[in-house]
């Protein structure tokens, strides 16, 4: 039996050889596949409609399309540039929401951005009425920590 499930595994090696297989884009269309499948469901309850279950289901099933035509493709110089314009969307977003997340759980602190260079500055709370001066371009920052 574990020979039977040994050739099958270098059939499916052997098939994939020289294929895209799945890449951090495929893993966000996996994603977003569940997540449209949640969604259908609520929208669906609140607009019981035919065209909305449709229209779900055609996009659903054009993500599934895209994942498989992805993951075996042979164009792997398509795909990986496909993978790298997906990063470049993707990753600074992540960045922004890991920087969120972090500043929501800082209570003492207030966070201000420099209306000149975009810089983050953080001041403890509790201060009143403030003005603080940008430490990366000098630009004055008024507001209330
Ligand atoms: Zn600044």
């Amino acid at each position: 039996m574990s020979n039977f499930f040994y050739k099958v595994r270098c059939g499916i090696e052997r098939f994939m050889y020289g294929r895209n297989g799945t890449d951090p884009l495929n893993v966000a269309l996996l994603v977003l596949y569940i997540v449209l499948c949640l969604t259908q469901w609520i929208v669906v309850f609140f607009l019981p409609y035919q065209i909305v279950s449709l229209l779900f289901s055609a996009v659903l099933v054009a993500i599934v399309v895209v994942m498989f035509f992805r993951i075996f493709s042979r164009n792997l110089e398509k795909r990986r540039q496909e993978n790298a314009r997906f990063l470049n969307w993707f990753l600074p977003r992540q960045r922004a929401a890991a920087n969120w997340r972090f500043r929501m759980r800082d209570r003492d602190h207030k966070y201000f951005k420099c209306r000149g260079c975009g810089a983050r500055c953080r001041v403890p709370r509790g201060k009143g009425r403030i003005e603080i001066t940008c430490p990366r371009c000098g630009e004055k920052i008024r507001g209330r920590s």
